[in-house]
């Protein structure tokens, strides 16, 4: 199939080509091109830091860490650069050449960002895992990538790596951020390296379609996918934080979301600093009371965060953020699961400002659809597709061809037409998958969606999560929503049984909150509460409490487990899950 650019550096320098009206904004910033790269060069390691050297952001934080124990470590645009440079050089003396896979197992610390940069700098492809995945997904997802070096820690190297890793033919080495204790063949003591590599190592002259990431998806669905995407991709990086998340210069942006999967990369390394931000970076994990402390003492302008930590947050109650000075906050927004419309309504009444809710995939590389800045928020809805994005419903028409629904509020495919720079390029080892994605000019998404009379996308659910009952079709994303208005509730997960008669059958798992006991009044509470929203037909016939819902590393309910469990069949691949409490 061929790809068409419709979304590349022209549309920066052309406005006719873009609605910047739909933005109401000022035009972005430009990507500019690596200096010394031949024509057509693109590097995102460059675009993110070294084009800011020789201007006013050169001596500005670029990072600000945070580590689990309070200390700060800052490092400036300039010394981003220069350590990501060494990072290149190292993995040239280590004898890497470009193309080779360099993967990372560490939580948020400060040697994550260099790695990252230096990977991408020295043409070299960068992957991210969750250091809290076990030695099995991460064993797995090493030899599938073919990974050459991974960038870790003592502690995660001796309980995940030490037993197997010689066992894999593409792995050459082990870089060790905090030392090397145990001096074995093959691991480096990452600062060690460092000290003698080279500040002034040359960025790689990298083409647009050369490879850069390769990210695995959530696994909410199955087993997950490896993900390419190539240097190109920055453009939309760069572009999508402008118009979604408001980003500018000027701000103190806090991106929440863990390094393992794809939010932690773009938008949480790539596209902040490409717009020259100050970024903080929190090494602890979750945290209300932690997590108001920083966005006031830091003075956070710009947050982004998913709808899982706001569900929890939400279950911390209310008093707690009225103990802190938020007003330093000017724009917040949520991605990785739908929003729902009780969460704008919480952070618009506690946070006195809403959440932006706006959709993406690991496949798409950056944010498709949003709830601008500038227009007006649906709660509920994921919000419209950014500028020079063309988003549509697909449905099937009666001679069985896949046709763009006409028709407002018609449930179908979510897909996007192909062609922008962060469209993933293929799903390792899987090109028979990855063509299957693709419907003549349109990317399928895999999520059921409609879109109203302004163009507002709203999300219906996975296609494999699609409810049929008696006819109706039902979405798990509308049911969990009404379940979620009641006071009691802190998170829903719906899925489908089956059942003789109905087809299937609606049943909903819900988790409680704190202090809240489960009984017999409060099921019928709940299940009154769907009847008189949602109508008999689409309201849930049974309820379930459980403590916690089973959830992916990246905070997505995984409804096909719940499912698997409730009807008694295998749980197939787990390797994302995250521990769950029945
Ligand atoms: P897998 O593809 O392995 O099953 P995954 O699809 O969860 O996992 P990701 O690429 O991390 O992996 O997540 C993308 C998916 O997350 C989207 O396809 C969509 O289902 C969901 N999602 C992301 N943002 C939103 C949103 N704002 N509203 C609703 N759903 C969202
Ligand atoms: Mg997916």
């Amino acid at each position: 199939m061929m790809i068409k650019p419709i979304f590349n550096k022209v549309l920066a320098e052309n406005a006719n080509l873009v609605n910047y009206a739909q933005a109401k904004t000022q035009p972005p910033p430009r990507c500019t091109q690596p200096k010394g790269l031949s024509s057509g060069g693109i590097n995102i390691g460059y675009e993110a830091v070294d084009r800011h050297l020789g201007t006013p952001f050169e001596d500005k934080v670029a990072l600000r860490w945070i580590s689990k124990k309070d200390q700060i470590v800052e490092l400036s645009y300039h010394q981003l650069s220069k350590q990501s440079s060494a990072f290149g050089s190292l993995l040239n003396q280590l004898g890497l050449a470009s193309g080779s896979r360099i993967f990372s197992l560490i939580g948020r610390r400060p040697e994550l960002y260099i790695a990252a940069l230096g990977t991408l700098k020295a043409g070299c492809v960068f992957t991210p895992l969750f250091s809290a995945f076990g030695p099995e997904p991460i064993r797995s997802r090493m030899e599938i990538g073919e990974a050459n070096v991974v960038v870790t820690t003592v502690s995660l190297y001796r309980k995940k790596l030490k037993s197997w890793w010689r066992e894999l033919p593409h792995l050459k080495a082990i870089l060790l951020v905090d030392g090397n204790p145990d001096n074995e063949e093959g691991c480096f003591d990452f600062h060690l390296l460092m000290g003698s590599a080279d500040p002034q190592y040359p960025t790689a002259r990298t083409l647009p379609e050369d490879t850069a990431l390769l990210h695995f998806t959530s696994g909410t669905t199955g087993k997950p996918k490896g993900v390419l995407h190539v240097h190109q991709a920055v453009e939309h990086h760069l572009l999508s934080a402008f118009y979604a998340l408001d980003l500018k210069p000027t701000d103190t942006y806090w991106c929440t979301a863990d390094p393992g999967w794809v939010t932690g990369t773009t938008y949480g390394i790539i596209a902040p600093l490409c717009i020259g931000v100050t970024m903080i970076v929190d090494e602890a994990e979750f945290d209300a009371e932690r997590w108001y402390k920083i966005l006031q003492d830091q003075h956070v302008t710009v947050w982004y965060t998913a709808p899982t930590a706001i569900r929890m947050l939400m279950k911390a109650g209310d008093t707690l953020p009225c103990q802190f000075d938020l007003t330093a906050l000017r724009f917040m927004a949520s991605v990785g699961e739908p929003l729902n419309p009780e969460a704008v309504e919480w952070s618009n009444r506690v946070l006195k400002m809403p959440f932006h809710d706006n959709w993406w995939q690991t496949e798409t590389g950056g944010i498709m659809i949003a709830n601008y800045p500038s227009e007006p928020i649906k709660p509920g809805s994921m919000g419209q597709p950014l500028p020079g994005i063309e988003a549509a419903i697909i449905i099937d028409d009666e001679q069985g061809h896949l046709v763009e629904a006409s028709t407002p509020m018609t449930i179908g495919e979510l897909a996007v037409r192909a062609g922008w720079p962060s469209m993933f390029r293929g799903y390792l080892n899987q090109a028979e998958k990855y063509a299957q994605c693709f419907n003549g000019e349109w990317y399928l998404s895999g999520d059921l969606a409609m879109m109203d009379e302004d163009g507002y996308f709203w999300f219906v659910g996975r296609k494999d999560d699609l409810i049929k009952s008696s006819g109706h079709l039902i979405g798990p994303f509308e049911v969990e929503s009404v379940l979620m208005e009641h006071p009691a509730v802190a998170e829903v997960g719906v899925i489908g049984i089956p059942d003789p008669v109905a087809g299937q059958l609606v049943k909903a798992f819900v988790a409680l909150k704190p202090g809240i006991s489960a009984d017999d009044d409060l099921r019928q509470a709940l299940l009154g509460l769907a009847r008189k929203r949602l109508g008999a037909a689409v309201a849930p016939k049974e309820i379930a409490f459980r403590t916690n819902l089973p959830k992916t590393r990246s905070g997505k309910i995984m409804r096909r487990l719940l499912k698997a469990r409730e009807l008694g069949l295998p749980e197939g691949d787990t390797s994302t899950l995250e521990s769950d409490e029945q």
